[in-house]
């Protein structure tokens, strides 16, 4: 079953693409963010989808990473990407559900 991006998870891949790029991103790549079907989401309750064909067995490259807030938990966001294409949008940190506040999200390397 899949289901397009949500707003709030497009504008979050973008913030995650303009704070913590490991490259260039190709305007190609945040032209397809609002289009990303989400195709599998992580079993364990956190907000972490992916757009791939393979799901949660997706493997990529590290296309940004940010770490950002929810309820005051730091966790890191990464963008993941096979080639031109987004991947993932992957929510790491232990327990912690939803989204990060958009506000919150600083570079990796501030950390
Ligand atoms: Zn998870």
């Amino acid at each position: 079953m899949s289901r397009l991006i949500s707003q709030d998870e497009a504008i979050l891949i973008e913030r995650v693409l303009a704070i913590g790029a490991n490259g260039p991103i190709l305007p190609s790549s945040i032209a397809s963010i609002p289009t990303l079907q989400v195709t599998d989401t992580c079993k364990c309750g956190c907000a972490t989808v992916w757009f791939g064909p393979n799901g949660a067995a997706t493997t990529g490259h590290n296309l940004a990473e940010v770490i950002a807030l929810i309820n005051n938990e730091t966790v890191n966001v990464i963008v993941w990407s096979q080639g031109e294409t987004i991947v993932g949008l992957e929510i790491v940190g232990y327990g912690q559900t939803g989204l990060p506040d958009f506000l919150s999200v600083k570079p990796y390397c501030d950390a």
